[in-house]
């Protein structure tokens, strides 16, 4: 197995956000520098660590185990792919390729060390660390060599990204030809009415839930304002586009709180 070693920095990340000392971005309604955006995602989620299963459940009432069985189900993953879950956290979508399909190749990656660890160790623990490997490194700045995976997933992890486009152009790098990308992403309802009382439920009752049941409401006040700021399915469909897809279509799922977008590489 692959020993998970703990990078202080990402310095070619670093080297590269340096030339955009002066550019800002969004930490969820908030405008930052992009040079600082990663070190606030990275507070949040070394907060959340520990909790993070428990709160997923709670706060999707358990729907977000089906969301992510829906993503593998679309992948149509072929018995030995190789696959990059990209920000794949404590290893929900690895944990149920690797059960379903024990014989493909699953790098794990996440930029947060506490977040891969809490996966590295599920991973042990729960016997599907076999066909598993686990990499500390940035969505943003992919050390692989071009046409590696033949799929990428990304699971709640873009909205999170400083510069998203960077990201997608890098995953068109390391896919194959003919290679999947599966975004999972929180997005936008359909229905008014239905968004105005999932915006009550996210701005009242989501940060109450993080106080009581990990302590931190910090962190779910940006859960709920990072996706009201990320591209809804249309604007992420072109994005995906622009950044060199041949093709791309998205599913949504629960009136659009929720979309599955999948993307084919040429
Ligand atoms: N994929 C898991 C799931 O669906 O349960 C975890 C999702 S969690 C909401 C988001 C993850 O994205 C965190 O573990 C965080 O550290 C990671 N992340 C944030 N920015 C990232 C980046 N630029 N590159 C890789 N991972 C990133």
């Amino acid at each position: 197995m692959v020993k998970l070693v703990k990078a202080d920095t990402i310095t070619s990340l670093n080297l590269e956000i340096m030339s955009d000392i002066n550019k800002k971005t969004h930490f969820g309604y908030q405008e930052v520098n992009k040079i600082d955006k990663s070190k606030y995602v990275g507070e949040v989620f070394t907060s959340v660590a520990k909790n993070y299963d428990i709160m997923n459940d709670a706060m999707s009432f358990g729907m977000h185990r089906l969301w992510k069985k829906i993503l593998v189900e679309l992948a149509a993953i072929g018995e030995k792919d190789t696959i990059l879950d990209i920000a794949s956290g404590t290893g929900d979508i690895s944990k149920l390729i690797s059960k379903e399909y024990p014989k493909t190749k699953i790098f794990m990656s996440d930029i947060n060390y506490e977040m891969l660890n809490e996966g590295r160790n599920r991973a042990i623990d729960e016997s599907f660390d076999s066909n598993c490997s686990f990499c500390q490194l940035s969505g943003e700045n992919l050390p692989f060599k071009d046409s590696t995976f033949d799929l990428i997933t990304v699971g709640f992890g873009l909205r999170n990204f400083t510069d998203k486009e960077k990201g997608l152009s890098e995953m068109k790098r390391c896919l194959s030809k003919n290679g999947r990308l599966l975004v999972l992403e929180f997005s936008k309802p359909v229905n008014p009415l239905f968004s105005k009382l999932y915006d009550w439920y996210s701005f009242n009752i989501l940060p109450k839930l993080g106080s009581i049941l990990a302590n931190d409401s910090e962190s779910y006040k940006y859960l709920a304002e990072s996706i009201r700021m990320h591209p809804d399915q249309e604007s992420l469909k072109k994005m995906i586009i622009k950044n060199g897809f041949k093709e791309c279509k998205f599913f949504n799922i629960l009136n659009g709180v929720v979309a599955i977008h999948i993307a084919y590489n040429d």
